[in-house]
């Protein structure tokens, strides 16, 4: 039985990529050891490194004028970093808030810094909705405007930029990096703890503005540090190489896959069959609102939430997993990154569809 993970994360990865690492999971590029064992200062590992950031580089377009650094602590250590590198002395950092990993930012965010939370979500009649970019009241005064283009546990997606006069903007992009075409430029950090739609868990990517490095910010852990991260190749310490390695060969698959552009259609496509046959059921219902629904992270209610754990268990047995709602929404969470495929979302919706016959 062919089996489709929805996990949120750790989540699935392109089979192809899996396949690979397991076929030189002892040997790679035949040195007789596994990547895993190997220096990360040896010449192999430091020239896979630099074709995975071209690879980076290319598939997102990004610009000289950013460094792209491999960093550890996932997702929640840029929470810090960002804030430890950024903060200036007479100016608050202004954090976005519309869900749980934005909110979690700016708790963390003000152990640190000062901090100023705008509320752009407003929950209605049971719906989740936010307010656009172009009526987020945004301060003159800021050491950074930190948001977070897709809420992985709420469902939420912003798809516009905002933009300031002079305060950087910082995305958390942990589970939408490379699911859409961006425009870097439009950005001044982005990061993504990998393992969304990157690789394994343990690697966070940060493309950070070449000018920032500048900034003195707060004394700091050096392995937060961006500026020393840049200096030494992200190689201060030990990196998770084999997290890296992975990286590298999903960033190698997409790009020979036809790239985000191509990626962003397939994105597309899946939400479009999953949110048009929610949305024509009466047995199910999805409560964010069209205009900012997420691509990546789709969470549904059964009418009946005394059905949740037979849709589970029902679910798991016709080989589609982990989906369950994250404990703060309840529900279900259906959670389709780039290593999903269409077949996947087919038959999560014939199985949806048997479900809801079965129990009306
Ligand atoms: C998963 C996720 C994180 C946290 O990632 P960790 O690597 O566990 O720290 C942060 N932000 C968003 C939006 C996420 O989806």
């Amino acid at each position: 039985m062919t089996v489709y993970n929805f996990c949120a994360g750790p989540a699935m990865l392109p089979p192809e990529v899996m396949k690979k690492a397991q076929q030189e999971f002892l040997d790679w590029q035949n040195l007789g050891v596994s990547v895993m064992e190997v220096s990360h200062r040896s010449a192999p590992f430091l020239a896979m490194v630099k074709e995975c950031e071209a690879s980076l580089r290319r598939l997102m377009n990004i610009s000289d004028e950013f460094e792209v650094l491999f960093m550890h602590g996932g997702g929640r250590g840029q929470f810090a970093a960002v804030p430890l590198n950024l903060h200036l002395d007479d100016a608050p950092g202004i954090y976005i808030e519309n869900g749980i990993w934005s909110n979690g930012a700016t708790i963390e965010g003000a152990k640190f810094t000062n901090v100023e939370g705008i509320n752009i979500r407003s929950d209605k009649d049971g719906f989740f909705d936010i307010k656009p970019v172009s009526q987020w009241p945004l301060p003159s005064n800021a050491s950074f405007i930190h948001y977070c283009p897709n809420e992985t546990i709420d469902g939420i997606q912003i798809f516009d930029v905002p933009k300031h006069p002079n305060a950087p903007i910082v995305a958390d992009m942990s589970s939408v990096i490379l699911s859409r075409e961006i425009n870097v430029d439009d950005f001044d950090i982005i990061y993504a703890g990998a393992q969304k739609n990157i690789g394994p868990s343990g690697l966070c990517i940060v493309i950070v503005r070449k000018a920032l490095l500048e900034r003195e910010g707060l004394p700091r852990p050096s392995i937060l540090d961006y500026a020393i991260e840049a200096k030494l190749g992200s190689m201060y310490n030990t990196p998770p190489t084999f997290a890296w390695y992975l990286a590298a060969e999903v960033f190698k698959h997409l790009e020979a896959t036809g790239g985000v552009k191509a990626m962003e259609k397939h994105n597309e496509t899946k939400a479009a069959i999953l949110y048009d046959y929610i949305d024509k059921s009466d047995f199910y219902s999805n409560k964010v609102a069209k205009h900012c629904r997420s691509l990546m992270n789709v969470p549904f209610w059964l009418k009946d939430d005394s059905l949740n754990d037979a849709f589970l268990k029902q679910a798991e047995k016709s080989g589609l997993v982990a989906l369950e709602g994250h404990r703060l929404v309840g529900g279900m969470r259906a959670s389709i990154y780039n290593a999903m495929p269409i077949d996947g979302i087919e038959a999560l919706v014939t199985f949806m569809d048997k479900f809801a016959k079965e129990h009306s």
